[in-house]
């Protein structure tokens, strides 16, 4: 058993000594497995949940909402939750109750925690090596000066005073990665999409608003091949990715883009050209394949139609297309990862299982990353309710180990040159 922990106005930290700790899975509350925690990893963020309170089990086995501190009943108390590093797939969403039930929360992937003994542990699997995406590697003292010399450097480039905006006021790894000129960098290109997506974090489908905002121009593929062959000539481990958290659909931009991987090419074989996509739009695809792709992240977050559909809500292509994209890059040898977005109650139930086995057996995926789905379950849930509970996260990620061995399960795409 795990205590429950919450947070103070003060934003301390405490466990209440009469309340054991809930996770929720759906609209579930539940008891914790074992198998279902981990130690709180390094590089993980406690954070508070707002105008909620912690819900978890009283010493009568009662579910109970803590309204108060245990130790000052004339102040309020709020959840508390993780945030985790990548590398790290979450199992169990936190208990809490909503003050009010008309409002949604912040767009963040909030994973239940406990205590137990003087440890404190967190719903989590580890699904990837999470070094790389280690918050001490990130907003470094020496960022600033790394961004203005490459400002300079490069002056009349749109994008990378897009990247410095993001990497400062979003804190961005991906934009940041580009100035420390090491491992995946972003590259955005593209304002419009051809989706709707209920989780979108680059704009509000959800009365809360987008985390960042959408990059507002195209940039010229000189732009484009300007930063990436100066990040795949310089950085370690490179990787360039189209397809970021503050812009659209990038296939909308194929012949832009088509155009920037050969000139890239032209100049380097160093280095993996990824995509970030949807991959609705086939012909895009198929236009940046053939002008030299090298890996693929499909964002998915069902493979059954009706509710790909409500979620992701198409514009002007269908599931059918995004498998149409996907076997075209891999028979291109381009390496295809989905991007599966993960909430627990959802994408454990049996019928999302199946269907996610048939997908990946009927198409060539050569591995799933794990996207914990940053969202309000209470939202989310208004869209798929069911009364089938999920199998478990640990037990779901351990069957597609079992039924798929030659599947590369993990968390983030990685270097294939
Ligand atoms: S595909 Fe990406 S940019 Fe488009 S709506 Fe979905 S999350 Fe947003």
């Amino acid at each position: 058993m795990y205590l429950t922990l919450y947070a103070t106005e003060k934003g301390e930290v405490l466990e209440h000594p009469g309340v054991m700790m809930l996770g929720r899975s759906g609209n579930e509350w539940l008891v914790p497995e074992e198998m279902e925690m981990i130690p709180l990893p390094k590089g993980a963020s406690l954070v508070a949940i707002p105008d909620c309170l912690p819900v978890g089990l009283g010493l009568d086995e009662r579910v109970v909402a803590i309204e108060k501190d245990p130790y000052n009943v004339r102040k309020k108390v709020s959840p508390v939750a993780a945030l985790l590093p990548q590398g790290f797939t979450r199992t169990l969403l936190p208990a809490f109750v909503k003050r009010d039930s008309e409002k949604n929360m912040p767009l963040f992937g909030y994973a239940a925690v406990g205590l137990k003994g003087d440890k404190i542990y967190v719903a989590a699997v580890k699904t990837d090596e999470h070094r790389k995406w280690h918050p001490v590697y990130y907003n470094t003292e020496g960022l600033p000066a790394r961004i203005n010399r490459m400002l300079e450097k490069f002056p009349d480039n749109r994008i990378l005073r897009q990247l410095a905006r993001c990497s400062l006021e979003y804190s961005c790894f991906t934009a940041q990665n580009i100035f420390y000129q090491r491992w995946e960098g972003g590259i955005p290109t593209m304002p419009s999409c051809n989706a709707n997506c209920l989780g979108c974090i680059s704009e509000d489908h959800a009365g809360v608003p987008s985390p960042q905002n959408r990059i507002n121009f195209r940039p010229t593929s000189h732009e484009i091949s300007q930063i990436a062959i100066e990040h795949l000539t310089k950085a370690n481990d490179a990787i360039i990715s189209f397809g970021q958290g503050c812009e659209g659909e990038p296939s909308l931009n194929a012949e832009v883009l088509a155009e920037a991987i050969k000139i890239i090419r032209s100049r380097t074989e160093r280095g993996t050209v990824n995509i970030n996509t949807n991959a609705g739009y086939t012909r895009g695809i198929k236009k940046m394949a053939d002008a030299g792709l090298d890996a693929m992240r499909v964002t998915i977050f069902s493979c059954i139609e009706e509710n790909y559909n409500r979620y992701h809500q198409p514009r002007g292509y269908t599931l059918a297309d995004v498998k149409d994209s996907i076997n075209y890059a891999a028979d291109k040898g381009i390496k295809v990862s989905l991007n599966l977005l993960v909430f627990p109650g959802i994408t454990d139930r049996e019928e999302e299982i199946e269907a996610l086995l048939d997908f990946v057996a009927r198409n060539n995926v050569h591995m799933i990353q794990m996207r914990n789905l940053n969202i309000d379950p209470d939202y989310i849930m208004r869209y798929f309710p069911s009364d089938e509970a999920g199998i478990g996260m640990t037990e779901f990620i351990n069957l597609l180990k079992y039924e798929m061995p030659g599947l590369k399960i993990g968390s983030y795409t990685h270097p294939v040159r």
